[in-house]
Order: structure tokens, then C-alpha cells, then sequence
């Protein structure tokens, strides 16, 4: 996050921004960008370039070549399944934005996209870019471990896919394979009778969360919680299932003492350090906050579909 910070302030003009020197491959398909990538050590993948490009100008990536995936047929399409949307890995996410499908099938990931970045930003960034990018701070991240999405990952000896669970290790590192390239996000849609709550919190609009929770929740027919998820981003070294929360609240109408506990069961689960951001008991404040927001306005979007 620094990095973008440092790119904004003039009185650092005098560092350095020319990025190193590296080769530029252009793969025009999957099968040809797999090899390229396995035959060059050191070499990274460019989607949008909104993240890499800093980067190398910092000097704080050295690859040896650029493969440019955007050129390869069939990763900037949009599918949607009964139970997911599959987002390629050249989507940008303007695409995801404008898309009216997502707005209505998987209304929490439209409504999340609006907090990543500025338009300039999301008109080049890529959904899959971000996620392989992985800040712990960074909105689609979220969504993806919050719906128990997955990755399917392609490289010369096949393709596997890696849970969301699984994928995000620690900020800005996953468990892809140096010779993997991510070829799209799986994110499952929710249960069109329940509500969900996009909730976030950022210095600025446009910025990365300070601290984001998101939360998905069905009721049943007595009005009780019967499911729910619920993750943050912003709060820990990578985003997380709030499994914790989650066990404490379902199962109640959510009185004001079941909000109380949940906040209290959130605050073992918000370790990010003190950073220029926040400290680490603002952290905790603020994410309370925002879960608290989250769960009532899930539950009434919840309560207003069982009616309709
Ligand atoms: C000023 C500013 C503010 C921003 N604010 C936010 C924000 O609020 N929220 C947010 O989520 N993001 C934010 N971003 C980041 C933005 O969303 C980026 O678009 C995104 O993080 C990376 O997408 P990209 O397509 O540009 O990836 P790139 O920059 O091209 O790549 C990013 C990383 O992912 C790897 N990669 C990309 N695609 C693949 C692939 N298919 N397989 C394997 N590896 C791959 C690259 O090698 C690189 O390591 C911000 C960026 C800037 C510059």
C-alpha cells in the first residue's frame, strides 16, 4: 500500500521510477503462455498492470520477462452458471461493474467492486489480477473467501483449482506455483432468498479497506438466523472467514446482546499491527463497527426478501 502512497507525494520525486530491464512476451493462448512461463525463471504475468507497474518503477519487482496475457481468446468472458460466475482472467473490473447480470445474481460482489480503486484504475485492473496480487486490504480477495470461491490454476502439467481458504496466505502472497498462471475466479452465488451488507471503511474513496466485513445471512422461518458468512478484509495478514462470529451468531434473531457478542467474538480475529493507517485497538473499534452495520442491514434485506 505504500507503494501507491509514495506515488502520490511529490517531495519523493527525487526515487528513481524507471522500472528494470525485462524481455515482453505476448502468448497468443493459454497452452503457449504455460510453456513460455515454465521455460523463463523469474518471469511474472501483466493483466492490467495497475499493481505491477508500481511496482517495477519502485523497483521492488525484478522479473526477468513480462507475459502479457491480454492478447489470449476466451479470458475476457464473463459466465454465468446457475450456481457461479466465473470471471476470466483478462476481465477488468469495469467489466464485473457494468455487467447488470452480476448486479441482480451476486448483488454483495457488485456492490464490493465499487470500493476498488478510481474508474482510471478499474477500467485497466483485472478482477483475477487482484486476486493474485492478494493485498489483505483489497475488496474482490474478500468476496472470493467470503463465498468459498476458488481459483483454477493452468500451467504444463494440467490444471488444478485451490480454494479461496487455501489460496491467500499471507498479504501479497499465495499459494500459486511460479509456473501457474490463474486463469479464472469461481465465485459462488448466494442464496437469492437471503440478505446480504457490504460494509467498508477507507481514509478516502477509491483507497484500499482500513477495514471491510462482508456478510451473507438467511433466515428461517421463525426469523432466526439459519446461515451466514461473514468475512473481513483490512483486519488480518490476509482476508478471512469470520467462522468465530459467525458460530455465535447463527441460530439468534440478533438482539442487541447477540451483536454484542459477535463484536467481542471479532476482536481476537483482528491482528493486522498498528500501521500509518490505524493502530490496532482503532482496528478492532472500527471493525466492530462495521459488523455491527453488516449484520443488521443482511438481516433486513434477508427479512424484506422472505416477504416479496
Ligand atoms: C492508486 C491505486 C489504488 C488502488 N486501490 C485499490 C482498492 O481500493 N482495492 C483493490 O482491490 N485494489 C486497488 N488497487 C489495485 C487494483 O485493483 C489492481 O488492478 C489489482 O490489484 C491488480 O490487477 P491488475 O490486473 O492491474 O494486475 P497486475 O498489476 O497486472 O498484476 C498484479 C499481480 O498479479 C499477478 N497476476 C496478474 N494476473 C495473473 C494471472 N492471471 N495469473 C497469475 N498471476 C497474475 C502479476 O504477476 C502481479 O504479481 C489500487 C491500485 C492503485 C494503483
Amino acid at each position: 500500500m505504500l507503494i501507491y502512497m509514495n506515488l502520490w507525494i511529490p517531495s519523493l520525486g527525487e526515487v528513481e521510477m524507471k522500472p528494470p530491464v525485462f524481455d515482453y512476451l505476448t502468448p497468443s493462448s493459454l497452452t503457449e503462455a504455460a510453456q513460455v512461463i515454465n521455460e523463463t525463471p523469474g518471469a511474472m504475468i501483466i493483466a492490467g498492470g495497475q499493481s505491477l507497474i508500481p511496482a517495477l518503477n519502485f523497483k521492488l519487482a525484478w522479473p526477468s520477462a513480462l507475459i502479457d496475457i491480454r492478447n489470449i481468446p476466451d479470458l475476457d468472458t464473463i459466465q454465468i452458471d446457475d450456481d457461479e460466475i466465473i470471471v476470466g482472467a483478462s476481465v477488468r473490473h469495469c467489466d464485473v461493474e457494468k455487467d447488470q447480470r452480476i448486479g441482480k445474481r451476486h448483488p454483495i460482489m457488485h456492490k464490493a467492486m465499487a470500493y476498488v480503486a478510481h474508474s482510471p484504475i478499474r477500467n485497466r485492473g483485472t478482477v483475477v489480477g487482484s486476486i493474485c496480487h492478494a493485498d489483505a486490504a483489497a475488496e474482490m480477495p474478500l468476496i472470493l473467501v467470503l463465498t468459498d470461491g476458488y481459483v483454477t490454476a493452468t500451467s504444463v502439467d494440467g490444471s488444478r483449482t485451490i480454494a479461496a481458504r487455501d489460496f491467500f496466505k499471507f498479504h501479497m502472497t499465495t499459494s500459486r506455483h511460479d509456473n501457474e498462471i490463474i486463469q479464472s475466479a469461481h465465485f459462488p452465488i448466494p442464496n437469492s432468498m437471503g440478505g446480504y451488507s457490504f460494509q467498508e471503511f477507507a481514509r478516502r474513496s477509491g483507497d484500499y479497506a482500513v477495514a471491510a466485513i462482508a456478510c451473507l445471512m438467511t433466515l428461517d422461518n421463525s426469523g432466526k438466523i439459519e446461515e451466514v458468512k461473514i468475512a473481513g478484509c483490512g483486519i488480518s495478514h490476509r482476508p478471512i472467514r469470520l467462522n468465530s462470529v459467525e458460530q455465535v451468531v447463527v441460530g439468534t434473531t440478533l438482539t442487541e446482546n447477540d451483536v454484542s457478542q459477535a463484536i467481542e467474538a471479532l476482536a481476537e480475529s483482528v491482528t493486522s499491527p498498528d500501521d500509518i493507517h490505524a493502530t490496532k485497538k482503532y482496528r478492532k473499534y472500527l471493525a466492530g463497527k462495521l459488523l455491527s452495520k453488516s449484520l443488521v442491514e443482511a438481516k433486513e434485506r434477508a427479512q424484506k426478501r422472505e416477504l416479496s
